[in-house]
């Protein structure tokens, strides 16, 4: 990983715009009490866990095949104005955390944990590790 702003900015650029291009939330999940919808999902014609986003059939935007609901609900969280949330919380931590060149020696350093890390400082290191070095930028 040669730039690793790079590698988290791409990686946020592309969740960032799959989120945008999703059906708008807030999602609901069926098979499990946490939605905010009104439709229930739950019965012998849809026995499947659905994650929707209004009151009617034609507002579900998947199904999945776990029937105890668990990927329904994890989906459901994780809708497009959760994840464009997170987006924001990690660009706003990224920018607590800047890259500074210290003189004259030219040594890389983050300007928020200077007298602690080199560069990456520890908060950049961990937040790059959400997309491992070895998957292709997006
Ligand atoms: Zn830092």
């Amino acid at each position: 990983m040669t730039d690793v702003l790079a590698h988290i900015e791409a990686h946020l650029t592309a969740v960032e715009a799959a989120a945008k291009a999703a059906t708008p939330g807030p999602w609901w999940a069926s098979g499990v009490w946490y939605h905010s919808g009104t439709f229930p999902m739950e019965n012998a014609r849809n026995p499947w866990p659905a994650v929707g986003h209004g009151t009617t059939g034609a507002d579900v935007v998947a199904h999945t095949a776990r029937q105890d609901g668990a990927d329904a609900a994890h989906i459901a969280l994780n809708d497009p104005a959760a994840v464009l949330a997170w987006v924001a919380a990690i660009r706003a931590v990224v920018a607590l955390h800047p890259m500074v060149t210290i003189w004259p020696t030219e040594e890389r350093v983050c300007e928020t944990c200077v007298a602690f890390a080199d560069w990456p400082c520890p908060t950049i290191a961990a937040i790059a590790t959400i997309w491992p070095a070895d998957q292709e930028d997006a």
